[in-house]
């Protein structure tokens, strides 16, 4: 499919660059050395009006899904977790967007749009991450509408969020399985409890928290959805559509990962001549430069298919095409860039780490790049989705 950036797409390509450059870089080390949640970058995306980029017209955005993948093209390549900002905001939109009543979409999205909400996603649990039909967490039907228990895991952004889209499984009062749903459950909720964040290599500014419901009761409209209309598979399918986002931080990543190894070696000298001059660098360089670009063109595609209306099973595969392609070059560059900076590579003195620790969390979430190439394969060897396995994640 052919695409050009329109004007509306070069100012936001223009204006996040412009404000990476200026702002958002030199905050970078700081935020994945002390882990510590960076609410400035969270103020100025917001002052930035980019948290409604993706939103449609009517709460504030541009309903792009290209122009949302630029802008975090241009904060990952200066800052993972300045643009984690974004994405781990967008996730529960997407599902909220594509799974919720008028009510609940009234509720909370024009806060998200703003930034004057925070939200996460919940669906991990120790047991079951790929494979989201082995939840053990239970919504128990009750006449008031539902009370949850279990433990989640992995859950970003859940310190800090006003409402958490938790996925369980519900049952009804006899203790039957009804199927897989997502709840909307405000952080303040009783028996509601965020555990201690992980340790992360990579990612680090945005924590990762654990989850402990202990009977949380919730009103029946805090399901996500209307009765008798799946709001799981819905939000899911929305989460798919959003898998062009996850790549493009990934072109951001080895394009940021290219450009310090361009200076690096542009001012170093070996056998007294200058690195960049070896033929074994140049070549890496080239490939590196290569592959971005081959990223960036399946991300921008995916998402400029996307915006032209491109859905379902049908958008699965492009998109999960463009996540897992983007991703593994994004690691494959970051490598090379490490090789190309040598021991000072391996110092935390030097940027190139970073890119290298955030480069393989990519490869993991939202679907790692196994489950990707599943639904590639489903769809070229003309199979069925698996539709309560890993793909649905
Ligand atoms: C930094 C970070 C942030 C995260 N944030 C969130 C969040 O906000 N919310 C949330 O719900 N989760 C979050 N996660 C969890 C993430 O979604 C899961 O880690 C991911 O889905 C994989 O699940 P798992 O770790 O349980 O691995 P498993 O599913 O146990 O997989 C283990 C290995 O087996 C492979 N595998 C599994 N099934 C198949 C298959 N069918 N075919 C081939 N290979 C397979 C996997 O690819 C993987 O390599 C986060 C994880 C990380 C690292």
């Amino acid at each position: 499919m052919a695409y050009l950036l329109d004007d509306d797409q070069l100012q936001v390509q223009a204006l996040v660059r412009r404000v990476a450059r200026e702002k958002v870089a030199r905050r970078a080390a700081d935020i994945d050395r002390t882990a510590e949640y960076p609410q400035d970058m969270y103020d100025l995306l917001r002052e930035l009006g980019l948290f409604a980029l993706p939103f449609p017209a009517e709460y504030g955005g541009s309903g792009s899904l290209l122009s949302s993948c630029i802008a975090v093209e241009e904060l990952g390549r200066v800052c993972y977790n300045t643009a984690y900002l974004l994405i781990v905001q967008w996730a529960p939109f997407g599902a909220i967007l594509g799974g919720g009543s008028d009510e609940q979409k009234a509720r909370w999205l024009p806060g998200l749009a703003s930034g004057e909400l925070r939200a996460a996603l919940s669906l991990t649990e120790s047991q079951s991450g790929s494979d989201v039909a082995g939840f053990k967490t239970t919504a128990r039907r009750t006449a008031g509408g539902y009370v949850l228990n279990g433990a989640k895991i992995w859950c970003t952004n859940s310190h800090i969020a006003d409402v958490i889209l938790v996925g369980a499984q519900t049952v009804d009062e006899s203790g039957r399985k009804e199927g897989v749903s997502l709840f909307l459950v405000e952080r303040d909720r009783p028996g509601l409890t965020i555990g201690k964040p992980e340790d992360k290599m990579g990612g680090r500014g945005v924590p990762s928290c654990p989850l402990f419901l202990d009977d949380v009761r919730l009103p029946a409209n805090a399901r996500l959805g209307e009765q008798g209309r799946s709001g799981f598979k819905v939000a899911m399918e929305a989460l798919n559509a959003s898998r062009p986002l996850i790549g493009a931080r990934a072109v951001g990543l080895a394009q940021g990962a290219t450009d310090h190894a361009v200076e690096f070696i542009s001012g170093r000298t070996a056998f007294g001549q200058p690195v960049s001059e070896f033929q074994g660098m140049r070549w890496m360089i080239a490939d590196m430069a290569m592959r971005t670009e081959a990223a960036r063109q399946i991300v921008y595609s995916a998402a400029a298919q996307g915006d032209a209306g491109l859905k379902g099973s049908a958008f699965a595969p492009v998109a999960a095409m463009a996540k897992c392609f983007a991703t593994d070059v994004a690691m494959d560059v970051a490598t090379q860039a490490v090789q190309i900076f040598g021991a000072a590579g391996i110092s935390a003195d030097y940027p190139i780490n970073r890119y290298f620790r955030d480069a393989k969390i990519l490869q993991i979430v939202e679907g790692t790049n196994q489950i990707q190439r599943n639904i590639i394969a489903d769809s070229v060897l003309g199979r069925p989705a698996r539709p309560r396995k890993a793909q649905d994640q």
